[in-house]
């Protein structure tokens, strides 16, 4: 199956309303999106819900209510538990099953609408949890402006390496240490030494930044020893999340020779608590830029003209930053970058079918990073070190502030959404943590 498998329904129906209020006109949930994540009501244990406007529909309670068929019902089985890893291992068939009940019990009319009480709960009284016990995390680098900018500030004659446009670049990334929103970051400590250091030292990383990235849930995975053709990629894609991969670029540049990212990045991760369906991002499809001019042809696992006519998306990211200081006088957060994953320079696909190519396999809720997503211009930096020209030219922030890099008490948000003209707007929710100051060093007794 491709992405032609992936048909618009009536659940993408731009005139489905709910008769769950806020769900209509909702920036992020209404109807034509139905995000799958893992909730606690209360002071109660967690289960798996959808998010339907400013509410969470309980799938366990759902069914029980009779609310859902016996063709949903297998799904929400495997969904019911405290975690959603057998509910992605499941497959398209059972989520689409699924979506498109709840989209049918939630329409405005629906006779579920009189016996709502213990089905939905108020998403402000409720406890966001990571919706996977995530065994793997990967990062690409597949934004290639982030590529080149970083790259320029230490080559700037030749910013991207010879094999950037071969093969999807990525490293094997620490899962312990990802957090759902909302989960404060500590600012690690590490050992640097900026070039003009004649010996390295050891304390609270001075360059934290963050990197606006999307994050891609595995679905059904692979056997070991068994590559995903490109041509199946897509079904191996349970959703996708927001994903702040936050770097000390300082630990980062001192360690990271000859063998990559390593304490710089395995010290936190953040990721948004809803997985947006690739069912609802159906309507949001676009084809992935052609390569430019000039640029080399690739090897043929990496080519599929589905995957290069539908495999890309037209989402559009934000980063919000909130100081401390502008929290303390009531200022709004910051608008600091607007990008898309229309500057992604590999597909989510891609990397997924790169990712198995030698036979690794990858697991239901396992998690990939993109890679951070910047666009071509000065107002669509994804981190701080491209903003700021690797710490050079402070970001101003007026009202007295700048920022280099990050400081204790700033909050990062990143937000996201897609918009297509005759659809219904949907959106991910957020994905936000705040700067804790560096825990007391341990030395040695
Ligand atoms: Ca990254």
């Amino acid at each position: 199956m491709g992405y032609s498998s992936v048909p618009l329904d009536h659940t993408h129906d731009p005139h489905r309303r709910s008769w769950v209020a806020s769900a209509n006109g909702h920036a992020d949930f209404p109807i034509q999106n139905l995000p799958f994540g893992l909730f606690s009501p209360a002071g109660e244990s967690p289960r798996a819900g959808v998010a339907i406007g400013d509410e969470i529909l309980d799938l366990a309670a759902a069914r029980q209510a009779g609310w859902l068929t016996a063709d949903a019902a297998p799904g929400i089985a495997t969904a019911g538990q405290r975690a959603l890893n057998d509910f992605m291992a499941s497959g398209a068939s059972q989520r689409r099953a699924i979506r498109l009940r709840v989209s049918e019990v939630l329409s405005e009319g629906h006779p579920a609408s009189r016996d709502a009480a213990g089905v939905l709960h108020r998403a402000a009284d409720c406890i966001m949890h990571l919706p996977a016990a995530i065994g793997d995390y990967t990062d690409f680098y597949a934004g290639i402006h982030h590529a080149m900018n970083a790259g320029a500030l230490f080559r700037p004659d030749n910013p991207l390496l010879p094999n950037y446009k071969h093969i999807p670049i990525g490293y094997h990334g620490r899962s312990s240490s990802i957090s759902v929103s909302g989960t404060p970051v500590r600012r690690p400590s590490g050992q640097q030494k900026a070039p003009d250091e004649a010996m390295p030292s050891f304390g609270p990383s001075r360059r934290l930044d963050f990197e606006l990235e999307l994050g891609v849930w595995i679905g059904p995975g692979n056997t070991l020893g068994q590559p995903i053709a490109l041509a199946n990629a897509a079904d191996h894609i349970a959703g996708f999340c927001l994903l702040n991969d936050w770097s000390a670029r300082d630990i980062q540049g001192w360690e990271y020779q000859p063998l990559g990212p390593f304490l710089g990045k395995s010290f936190a991760t953040s990721i948004s608590p809803w997985m947006v369906t690739p069912e609802a991002l159906a309507p949001f499809r676009v084809a992935q830029p052609p390569r430019p001019d000039g640029d080399p042809a690739l090897l043929p696992y990496l080519v599929d003209q589905d995957d290069q006519q539908f495999g890309a998306f037209d989402v559009e990211l934000e980063v919000l930053l909130q100081t401390a200081q502008s929290r303390r006088e009531g200022r709004a957060p910051q608008r600091i970058a607007l990008s898309s994953t229309r500057h992604l320079y590999w597909t989510v696909a891609q990397l997924v079918t790169h990712h198995s190519s030698n036979g690794c396999n990858l697991r239901p809720g396992d998690l990939l990073g993109t890679g951070t997503i910047s666009a071509p211009t000065p107002d669509g930096l994804g981190s701080l070190l491209e903003i700021s020209h690797g710490g050079r030219v402070p970001l101003d922030l007026g009202a007295g502030e700048s920022r280099r890099f990050l400081e204790d008490g700033d909050e990062v948000c990143i937000r996201a959404r897609a918009c297509r003209t005759g659809y219904v707007t949907i959106g991910f929710g957020e994905v936000r943590g705040t700067v804790l100051p560096a825990s007391g060093i341990v030395h040695n007794p």
